[in-house]
């Protein structure tokens, strides 16, 4: 290799050196940046700034590379720092399990939710009257559960059905909790009854149709009572995942999702209970994850197996209706058990669940 070819490579070199150091060091400045938009809530990517940049650049050209391939170059350039922020952990989500590996455990009246153990969840759809929820109390009690639900808020498809007997169903909640001793669970649909609630409950139920209810969901944060979050009519896993990510942000930690059925063209159940939906939330999100079995499939006779595989499958909890009469509920009438119906459902499923443990 002649002389001069050996030193102009060697030139090459040491720019290549400089290109380099100089890169990395503008990657540092733009970390710092990004800090600092972080700090003041300010999005990273800002196209005005580009275009600013870019076109001082080019002002700046003096060839013999055209305006155009520099363009192309630096945009590379500023691409690649905005991706390296992205990478940062701080941007994962206050749900997500890149954020916190160990599970989220609540804690509901001693009842360690999301410990490894499965929790169930039982009731009457709706809050019917004292007797009605004291009878299934009695039901959950013996069996020595500890969590149930009933809904005193009812938020229906139809405003001509029964809506829920409002906060003088929340009082007999409480009274049969009390008197059971069971944490309650309830549903919540307006964030302005939401501060009377929590008098009364134990946990704040968000229905599938208000999963996207971002007032809400950020009133259920600030109220800081436990929420169980149950999985929108048609929405994404990531929808879900950041809607509860809305409540988290304001402080409250005790989340807990339900998966609860999707709508899909399948008419044969009410909804298409997604069991998948379950290991993907378990893997993504350090959240208790529940499966309610009636209003996914809204089929008496499919709430044993499909509570089967939500156990096989990695599910913190199951959420069924209970009714002491389903003939003549006022909501849910054909997809709730009868007393009868809960213990042998209840006794088969935990069958199930001693044989996985095994
Ligand atoms: C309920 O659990 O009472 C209920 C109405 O369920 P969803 O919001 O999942 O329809
Ligand atoms: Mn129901």
């Amino acid at each position: 290799m002649s002389n001069e070819m050996e030193q102009l490579r060697q030139q090459m070199d040491k720019v290549n050196l400089e290109i380099l150091e100089l890169i990395n060091k503008r990657a540092s400045i733009n970390q710092e940046i990004g800090d600092l938009k972080t700090k003041q809530s300010i999005k990273r990517f800002d196209p005005v700034r580009e275009r600013e940049m870019l076109d001082k650049i080019k002002n700046n050209n003096s060839g013999p590379f055209q305006d155009s391939t520099l363009e192309h170059i630096f945009k590379e350039i500023f691409k690649a720092s905005l991706e390296l922020q992205e990478e940062d952990n701080s941007k994962a989500l206050l749900v997500s399990r890149k954020k916190q590996a160990e599970n989220t455990v609540v804690d509901l009246k001693g009842e360690q939710v999301g410990a490894g153990g499965i929790s169930y969840v039982f009731g009457p759809c709706a809050v019917e009257g004292y007797e009605q929820v004291a009878a299934v109390a009695a039901s959950v009690k013996e069996k020595g559960l500890k969590l149930l639900r009933g809904g005193a808020f009812k938020p229906r498809t139809s405003p001509y059905d029964f809506q829920g007997l409002g906060i003088e169903g929340l009082e007999i909640l409480k009274k049969v909790a009390d008197e059971y001793d069971l944490a309650v669970i309830s549903e919540i649909v307006n964030p302005a009854d939401l501060e009377k609630a929590v008098d009364y409950i134990d946990v704040v139920q968000i229905g599938a149709r208000n999963m996207q209810n971002f007032e809400l969901l950020k009133a259920a944060g600030d109220a800081g009572k436990p929420v169980l979050l149950k999985r929108g009519l048609s929405a994404t896993i990531q929808e879900f995942i950041n809607a509860a990510e809305y409540i988290m942000s304001r402080g409250n930690r005790n989340i807990m999702l339900c998966e609860r059925g999707i709508r899909t063209y399948e008419k044969a159940t009410r909804n298409t209970l997604d069991i998948s939906a379950v290991p993907i939330l378990k893997q993504e999100t350090h959240l208790p994850v529940f499966v309610d079995v009636t209003h996914s499939t809204g089929r008496r006779d499919l709430l044993l197996p499909t509570a089967k595989a939500a156990i096989a499958v990695g599910a913190d909890g199951v959420m069924a209706e209970v009714h002491p009469d389903p003939a003549v509920a006022l909501s849910d009438s054909a997809q709730q058990m009868d007393i009868p119906t809960f213990d042998q459902f209840f006794k088969e499923i935990k069958d199930v669940e001693n044989r996985l443990k095994k």
